[in-house]
């Protein structure tokens, strides 16, 4: 089939069997899936070396057959692009299922003439019916939503028809430093639950930019400007000082609980952090105690020695820090010992396809027995299935954090989880199950990681 097809121009092949489908589907009450995949061209690959690079294909083509059904169709697109016909599926959900398992499929490292291999594929994803009405549009759909993916850095993207707007304007600093007077950043709240109780163990605070003609833009776009442009440090004490007097107006109902914010590296280079946090805690009135603070280990090794003053500064206000994205990192073991920190979160990359592969739930049982042997508390986040949460719990993980219990929320239905009736101290499961009730009531349509994205 592999050799009918590179004998054949991809596009007018793929167009037929499309065609095909689309007039199958029409007949039926199924739809056709589309996923454009595209695999990123690892750093160290010789793309030069075309015998490399052809044997790379072929075995990227052999995971993917090993995957499919042999009703659906793969092709390679004129870009290089592969494209996927799934002929006949039942909806959202089940497209949404191929492309994770086509994910983590792809994602295990390649071993080429004794090298090894990253892959980093991602998906862009549109439906038949549902999106477009005709073949043509369809491929363009799924186009949008791989742009889509590579833009937001999410590892699949379902088509939503925002998404089919102009390319989005470089971001400026000067929209963004408005953005940061004007009231349009506002922020979400996730929880993070207590493994061993299922009850809600804290909250960390995500950032969305309400762009008045761009639409809602994710963290993964402005971050990133904030802190070429030094944006970053007044960024951040807005972030905390919203949230901080969020989590005071949470306590005044009787809401018991702490939150996390995400620092940069910037933020930790900068000497006046302590004594802002200081006056910000006194003069909220927040104990010091009730904020956590998410640091990368990259952030950390910038200036090692600087970096270190200042974390144990703040660590003596009584304020806690956490590790994020572990595994992710190069820091050192020896130097993660002398850090002021309590715990760590295991990266999501190693969380979410867990399920279905070996390596990764090797790699977080491993880094969840070496957190406990430093003491630290461990949360494992991009928790997306009941199947994860579960092997977790055996793993004694300590916190969970994902969409499989809820996406990030605003602060109102935060405390609308709270006012639910108390659950029980060990009934996990009752826990999980009110939580994903919540999260599907919500999001019936789709799971995509965009939905977080796109509510108001
Ligand atoms: P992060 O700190 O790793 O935050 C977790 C990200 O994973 C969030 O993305 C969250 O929405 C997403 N997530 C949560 N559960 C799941 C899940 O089950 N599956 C998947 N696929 N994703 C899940 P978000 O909100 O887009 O934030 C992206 C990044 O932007 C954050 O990554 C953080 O590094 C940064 N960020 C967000 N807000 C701020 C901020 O106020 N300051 C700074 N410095 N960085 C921020
Ligand atoms: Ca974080
Ligand atoms: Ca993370």
């Amino acid at each position: 089939m592999h050799q009918a097809i590179t004998d054949l121009s991809g596009n007018t092949l793929f167009e037929l069997r499309l065609r095909q489908a689309i007039l199958a589907a029409q007949h039926d009450v199924k739809q056709v899936g589309l996923l454009l995949i595209d695999i990123d061209a690892t750093d160290n690959f010789p793309i030069q070396d075309s015998a490399l690079a052809k044997e790379f294909s072929e075995k990227i083509w052999i995971r993917l057959r090993a995957v499919l059904r042999d009703s659906d169709t793969i092709v390679r697109m004129d870009d290089g692009e592969l494209a996927v016909l799934l002929p006949s599926v039942a909806g959202t959900e089940d497209v949404i299922f191929v492309a994770r398992k086509v994910l983590s499929k792809l994602e295990e490292p390649l071993l080429l003439e004794g090298l090894k291999f990253d892959v980093r594929p991602r998906i862009g994803i549109a439906l038949f019916p549902e999106h477009s009405s005709n073949a043509d549009n369809l491929v363009h759909r799924a186009d949008i939503a791989l742009a889509a993916a590579k833009r937001t850095r999410n590892k699949y993207v379902l088509y939503a028809h925002e998404q089919n707007n102009a390319p989005r304007a470089v971001l400026h600093m000067s929209e963004l430093r408005r953005a940061i007077v004007a009231d349009q950043l506002f922020l979400l709240y996730q929880p993070k639950i207590d493994l061993k109780n299922g009850l809600i163990a804290g909250l960390e605070v995500l950032t969305r930019w309400q762009h008045p003609e761009l639409g809602l833009i994710p963290p993964d776009e402005f971050i990133p400007v904030a802190e070429r442009t030094g944006l970053i440090i007044p960024l951040t004490l807005w972030v905390l000082h919203q949230s901080l007097l969020q989590c005071r107006a949470w306590n005044d109902m009787g809401i018991d609980i702490g939150i996390a914010v995400n620092l940069s590296m910037w933020n930790l280079e900068a000497q006046e952090l302590p004594d802002q946090i200081a006056g910000l805690t006194k003069s909220i009135g927040m104990p010091a105690d009730k904020l956590e603070l998410e640091i990368t280990e990259s952030a950390i090794m910038g200036d090692p020695q600087r970096t270190m003053r200042t974390l144990t500064l703040i660590r003596d206000l009584g304020v806690r820090f956490t590790i994020d994205d572990f595994g992710t990192g190069y820091s050192s073991l020896a130097h993660l010992r002398k850090l002021p920190v309590t715990g760590m979160k295991i990266d999501k990359s190693f969380v979410q396809n867990m399920e279905s592969d070996r390596d990764n739930a090797v790699i977080v049982r491993s880094i969840i027995d070496l957190g406990h042997n430093l003491g630290l508390k461990v949360t494992a986040e991009g928790v997306e299935t009941q199947e994860a949460k579960d092997m977790l719990v055996g793993f004694e993980c300590d916190e969970a954090q994902g969409y499989y219990y809820s996406y990030p929320i605003p602060a109102h239905e935060i405390a609308q989880l709270f006012r639910k009736p108390p659950l029980g101290p060990t009934d996990c499961s009752l826990a999980a199950a009110s939580f994903s009730t919540i999260t599907n009531g919500r999001n019936e349509t789709t799971r995509d990681p965009q939905a977080a994205l796109q509510r108001p």
